[in-house]
């Protein structure tokens, strides 16, 4: 049996005299287990025209009542959308491209 040296790959959290990889993990900021932090944005329409110039009616915070500022809609059951951040930032280019 030729004794070669064969290249053993000892992990580096032994090497380094970590107790477990996790520790090594750890200190060295790694984590396996990250969190996918999905931002989500929360967009309200009108539900009558479909514009997204609507606030909360004043004085009626506690009710949910809103308004539009377009067509002078009131109510409480406004169109509520959820788009992720890519789509919110098209949205307010869209917006901006608007208001210019
Ligand atoms: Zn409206």
């Amino acid at each position: 049996m030729s004794k070669k040296k064969t290249k053993l790959s000892t992990p580096k959290w032994i090497l380094e005299g970590y107790d477990s990889q996790e520790v090594y993990n750890k200190s060295k900021g790694i984590n396996k287990n990250k969190k996918k932090t999905k931002k989500t944005f929360k967009i309200r329409k009108c539900p009558k025209c479909d514009s997204d110039n609507v606030g909360v009616v004043v004085g009626k915070e506690k009710t949910g009542e809103w308004e539009c500022h377009k067509c002078k809609w009131k109510g409480k059951d406004i169109n509520k959308t959820e788009i992720n951040e890519e789509d919110f930032m098209k949205y307010l280019d869209e917006k901006g491209e608007e208001v210019s």
